[in-house]
């Protein structure tokens, strides 16, 4: 949480810096605002001819972002995924909004692609090591393995022309922690946009979005990348013309024991955190890729991440690995796909 915030800080100076350049360019007007919902901030930068237009846009980009938190939170009891949880195992089918029906099926089709790294049916492994309320530890080999058992995309049942879903097996649990942020990223621009903004930057707890035309004599939006570990830090940036970029990292929500850290991204099908790697940043056309891709290529690591990268779910994404090692350096960060070059990184200071 704490790097949320500092992301947030961080991004919000770009977008102040950006917004003087524009404002003297073009005459557009922004308007910045931030809210507390899912689990982190959103926060929107949108920039328009005038400032009633600007507020409008950004007040609808926050009503996108709840609504879709409403239909896709396992924290609120009445969402659709709440009630398609409740009724894993009844054989009883879920009917969904286009919305929710839209990102199960992209995450089906990940979760196919990526031969279950990626895997949305990954609650009971959330709740058996504790990051879903409780005391967040190793479950026992019993405990752990009974989860496993079920997780497993398959499980999910998705009726696309009848417009709902089902789980197939009692305690089944869908978790959409790893792409509905990225995909309310997608519809708060589409807000956005239809309120009359003509660019536009959009965060959400280690997802960032960007459209329109960028900073007035650059080409390009630029994001920080995280160092993950150092809070407030950065290892460097991506310039962004447009599109999404998304950060997984293993300091988002872990505990340690004896020395070990064990994070909230679940490798399923071993049934436990995935290892080896500290942070992927994933660079994407929308922000449910990016933010999917961020997830999956964590879980895959740069070797198998850097061969998925040509897999159409991936559609031209680039990724930035951190590998888990002490003390970090240069060698440790992998970055593959077609816009490699608008990363760069600086190795991190020695500690
Ligand atoms: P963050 O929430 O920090 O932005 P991610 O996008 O990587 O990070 O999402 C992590 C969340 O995704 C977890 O908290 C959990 O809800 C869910 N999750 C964990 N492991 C997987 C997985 N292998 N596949 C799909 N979802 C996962
Ligand atoms: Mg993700």
């Amino acid at each position: 949480m704490k790097r949320t915030i500092a992301l947030a800080l961080l991004l919000g100076l770009v977008a102040l810096a950006t917004m003087r350049q524009l404002r003297e360019r073009n005459g557009l007007v922004e308007v910045n605002r931030q809210w507390p919902v899912m689990g982190t901030f959103f926060t929107v930068s949108a920039y328009a001819p005038d400032s009633a237009v600007a507020s409008a846009a950004v007040a609808a980009a926050g009503r996108a972002v709840f609504r879709v938190d409403s239909l896709m939170s396992t924290w609120q009891p009445e969402s659709e995924i709440s009630r398609l949880n409740a009724a894993a195992g009844s054989g009883e089918w879920l009917p969904l909004s286009a919305e929710t029906l839209g990102v199960l099926q992209a995450s089906a089709a990940l979760a196919r692609a990526s031969d279950g790294a990626f895997d949305v049916t990954v609650g009971p492994l959330m709740r058996a090591w504790g990051f879903r309320g409780g005391e967040a530890r190793p479950p026992s080999v019993a405990v752990r393995d009974s989860a496993g058992a079920l997780v497993g995309y398959q499980l999910l049942e998705l009726d696309s022309a009848g417009q709902r879903a089902r789980l197939a097996r009692a305690g089944a649990a869908v978790d959409l922690g790893a792409i509905a942020k990225g995909y309310a990223l997608d519809v708060a621009a589409a807000a956005l946009r239809a309120a009359g903004a003509q660019a536009g930057m959009v965060d959400l707890g280690g997802n960032v979005l960007a459209f329109g035309p960028p900073p007035a004599g650059r080409a390009y939006w630029t994001v920080g990348v995280l160092d993950p570990r150092d809070p407030g830090g950065t290892i460097g940036q991506v310039r962004l013309r447009e599109g999404a970029v998304a950060t997984s990292g293993d300091y988002e929500q872990f505990f340690e024991v004896a020395g070990v850290r064990y994070s909230h991204i679940m490798d399923p099908r071993r049934g436990e955190p995935a290892r080896g790697t500290l942070q992927v940043t994933a660079i994407a056309a929308t922000g449910l890729q990016a933010d999917g891709l961020s997830t999956a290529l964590f879980v895959m690591g740069p070797e198998r991440g850097r061969a998925f990268l040509d897999h159409p779910w991936a559609g031209r994404a680039t990724a930035i690995w951190v590998r888990d090692s002490l003390p970090l350096d240069a060698r440790d960060m992998v970055v593959a796909g077609p816009a490699a070059a608008d990363v760069q990184l600086a190795a991190p200071p020695a500690r």
